[in-house]
């Protein structure tokens, strides 16, 4: 049987963590057919990979990609770094499932624009997405704060008994149609007065579709081992895995606390289980929140509605300029968007370094001046943080992006390279490897990503998208089937 490529001489990651080893590998159609020593049967494309590295692509576990990649299927953002599959529906927002009315509620608009937002159950949105076959594939979780916005009279007061089973019956026709799980954004204003047990009738749900429960808490401040005893509680009661999302401690008093945060993880563990994602860097970006505006840390504006002309300053010098305190400034700015420096270095380090950490990059795609993570995340995890600080080793780096991430979210037949596997590769220069943009210039292919393959087709390669593209909308209990 003629292969479509063979990648000769590779170094392989196979995404499982064990070391790597070099062989020839074989993709025909949208799978792996063969990995030996030596494969001498012909190709169609032959690809050296001498000094290069094959890995599975990276699934990016953490992203509000829901709509651009309906708008923008081309989605160099992410394809450039080697990213071929994205988790969409995290921090309690998803589009599938969002019947909106004459606004966009916030945090949700941070996906879009209302006239983008189409999807009231999760079939129509997988309909769409196969249509329009963006560059990466899709999976998506059920937004608290989406049924919320469906089902309760004010966002700002607890769902009472009616609304919660109203937002259970949506949640669980969406799980039948192939969601992987639930999350929650409980620190923003519009799901902040929820209920823990709100939260709780809903994870119920979960266990009969082996769903999983990820959470932005309740607080990454000073009340952070709270509210992780909230999500383990939540966990615990509806017997399903916990994902904590963007594990950080914030704010400078928080600084150094990870080493508290980790160890509660670890204890935990023994009883349930629980893991965590984290961007690899120490600011944060969402909606500009006049409640993490503060004179400790610098804050960068990414835009505003009042002030577009102040995108790109930082909210102490606009405040200095009009000649006002810093809270005065953000009160002006908003509606506005923010990159907070909020973290140490060294609790990102240490939480990129734990067991229980994956990829996921967090990115903003609809931020004029986004944060850099958007472009840079696994580049910068791979040739910043593993070959030059030398965190950890290559291996691991590729582990926590694909073989341990496809495990965590049920993505069956991906994230490994292995005989059988969907042919989602990427291949690339471990000497080359990082990311290319910077705060001030974010938008930035990486470096050293030479090809990209999705499904086996060849998406990506030597900078440029190829104008294929073969990414699937994947199910959560049907997800090797394309539809
Ligand atoms: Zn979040």
């Amino acid at each position: 049987m003629k292969a479509d490529y063979l990648f000769r001489n590779a170094t392989v990651i196979d995404g499982s963590g064990y070391a790597e080893y070099i062989a020839d590998v074989a993709i025909k159609g949208d799978r792996i057919i063969r990995i030996a020593p030596t494969i001498t049967e012909e190709a169609e494309t032959v690809i050296d990979c001498t000094n290069l590295v094959l890995s599975p692509g990276f699934i990016d576990v953490h992203t509000h990609d829901d709509l651009i990649v309906v708008k923008r299927p081309e989605y160099v953002e992410k394809t450039s770094q080697g990213v071929t599959s994205i988790i969409v529906g995290n921090c309690g927002i998803s589009a599938v499932c969002a019947v909106l009315k004459d606004e966009v509620p916030d945090p949700i608009n941070l996906l879009g624009e209302l006239d983008e937002f189409h999807y009231p159950d999760l079939a129509s949105y997988r309909d769409k997405i196969d249509s329009v076959t963006p560059s990466v594939n899709v999976a998506t979780l059920i937004g608290h704060t989406t049924l919320r916005n469906n089902c309760v009279d004010s966002l700002l007061e607890p769902a009472n008994a009616a609304n919660v089973k109203q937002m259970q019956q949506v949640l669980r026709k969406a799980l039948e149609q192939g969601a992987l799980g639930l999350s929650t954004g409980l620190s923003y204003g519009n799901a902040i007065n929820s209920s823990t047990e709100e939260i709780c009738a809903l994870a119920e749900l979960l266990a009969e579709f082996q769903g999983i429960y990820t959470t932005h808490m309740r607080t990454e401040y000073d009340g952070i081992i709270d509210a992780m005893q909230e999500a383990f509680h939540v966990g615990r009661h509806a017997k399903v895995p916990v994902q904590i999302s963007h594990h950080k401690c914030a704010g400078a008093k928080n600084w150094g606390r990870t080493v508290e945060t980790l160890a509660l993880i670890e204890k935990y563990q023994q009883n349930q289980d629980i893991n965590c994602d984290l961007y690899p860097y120490r600011a944060g970006s969402s909606n500009l929140d006049l409640k993490q505006v503060t004179e400790d840390y610098d804050i960068l504006i990414t835009w505003s509605t009042p002030h577009p002309d102040m995108a790109g300053k930082k909210l102490q010098e606009i405040a200095a300029d009009w000649a006002v305190d810093v809270h005065e400034a953000a009160s002006r700015l908003v509606p506005a968007g923010a990159i907070y420096f909020q973290m140490h270095e060294d609790d990102v380090r240490r939480v990129l370094q734990h067991a229980s950490s994956m990829i996921g990059s967090d990115g903003l795609p609809c931020d004029p001046n986004p944060h850099p993570r958007l472009w840079g995340t696994f580049p910068r995890v791979l040739g910043y943080y593993s070959r030059d600080e030398k965190l950890f080793p290559l291996t691991t780096a590729v582990h926590k992006m694909t073989g341990m991430s496809a495990k965590r979210f049920a993505l069956q037949d991906r994230g490994l390279i292995k005989e059988g596997h969907f042919a989602d590769l990427v291949v690339f220069d471990p000497n080359k490897v990082n990311e290319a943009g910077t705060f001030q210039n974010p938008k930035q292919k990486a470096e050293g990503i030479e090809h990209v393959f999705v499904n086996g087709v060849l998406t990506y390669s030597q900078k440029q998208m190829t104008g294929k593209r073969s990414g699937r909308f994947l199910s959560k209990n049907n997800n090797v089937d394309p539809k």
